[in-house]
């Protein structure tokens, strides 16, 4: 993995290239998927550099503010963590809790607008919940 593109997308986000955020970017770029926090962090250690916890958060939080890295809310539980080129919404599974890339009609952020005077609104993320088609199979 070629870390002078890894460095160049990072400042291309008007971010420093840190160490920890290449490591970062990078785990989570060849993973590929869907990643909580605590999967990043054993990804990181098992790519001979580990982060303190804090440090994980820290950078997740950076990388996701200069939109690198896309956070989605599932709740309950974990949040999820990827490099996704186009903004989009989530499918998870009621069941299994596998989870599916649905695709943004509008492609960017705010998609959907909300009637509440004064607020400024910067993200709409939607979950869609029910069966994945495995589960849905197999009721
Ligand atoms: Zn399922
Ligand atoms: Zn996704």
């Amino acid at each position: 993995m070629p870390h002078e593109d890894t460095a160049q997308v990072i400042r291309n986000a008007g971010l420093r290239a840190t160490a920890p955020r290449k490591v970062v970017y990078e785990v989570l770029q060849h993973a590929g998927g869907h990643r909580t926090a605590d999967e990043v962090a054993r990804l990181v250690a098992e790519a001979g550099k580990p982060l303190p916890r804090a440090s994980i958060y820290n950078v997740l939080d950076d990388l996701t503010g200069a939109e690198l890295v896309m956070r989605a809310d599932r709740g309950p539980g974990a949040a999820i963590y990827e490099v996704a080129d186009a903004w989009h919404h989530h499918f998870v599974c009621r069941s299994c809790g596998a989870v599916i890339d649905v695709p943004c009609v509008v492609g960017s952020k705010p998609c959907l607008d909300a009637d509440i005077p004064g607020a400024v609104i910067d993200e709409a993320q939607i979950i869609f919940r029910g069966l994945c088609p495995s589960c849905a199979a197999h009721r």
